[in-house]
């Protein structure tokens, strides 16, 4: 009986300081973030799209100039690479304080920025530098020169992305479905002259709105 007593009691003190140690974790958790001064990434949505808190909402940033492959959008398979760029985005600004240089407000009323870490580094540039994406070329904006500039280092370097990228002559669209092939698919094959339309490069079918095949992933 004694004996049972005793192993309650040193059950109870455990559990105790099994809950202490648990609340210690929790308090620093809460401290370490307090610490971080607005504003602060808290949700990536993906490689290129992240929320911030700004200290007085929650504010949902596109990264200007910066284009990576889709991961969210629950239409089209994950596309090639796309996790590997939210992955990048959620190191690079995890627990830092962030500079916001802000530009405009998109179609979907999310703002464009330009994103800056503490160190300065640019992490629009970083994305791109390490072929975590594309320079987003449909419209004119301050620094698209620069990106592009990255893109071309990056694609030359085979970072990222680019590892294992082959130039293709031409990839081929689909006019009804608005999808683009390599020109070795199946699918681009089955299309007749007036169902197609050819594109020079990968950037061009994506700037006309053409979203790549799931099946040959151009
Ligand atoms: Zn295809």
């Amino acid at each position: 009986m004694p004996h049972a007593v005793r192993t309650n009691a040193v059950h109870g003190t455990l559990r105790a300081l099994g809950w202490a140690r648990f609340l210690v974790v929790v308090a620093a958790l809460v401290l370490g973030c307090a610490r971080i001064e607005p504003p602060y990434a808290i949700k990536v949505i993906d490689g290129d799209t992240l929320d911030v808190w700004t200290g007085e909402k929650i504010e949902r940033i596109r990264l200007i100039g910066v284009d990576t492959p889709e991961t969210k959008d629950p239409r089209r398979k994950v596309q090639r690479f796309g996790k590997e760029a939210s992955t990048f985005l959620r190191k690079t600004i995890k627990g830092k304080t962030l500079r916001l240089e802000r530009t405009e407000k998109d179609a979907y009323t999310r703002t464009l920025a330009f994103v800056y870490l503490p160190d300065g580094r640019c992490v629009n540039d970083l994305i791109i530098k390490e072929g975590f994406g594309y320079a987003f070329v449909k419209y004119p904006f301050p620094g698209l020169e620069r990106l592009k500039a990255f893109e071309a280092e990056a694609r030359s370097a085979k970072r990222g992305l680019w590892r294992d990228f082959v130039y293709e002559r031409s990839y081929v669209g689909n006019l009804s479905s608005r999808v683009f092939h390599r020109p070795n698919c199946v699918y681009a094959k089955r299309l007749d002259q007036d169902g197609r339309i050819v594109f020079e490069t990968r950037k061009r079918a994506l700037e006309l709105g053409f979203t790549p095949c799931g099946s040959c992933r151009p």
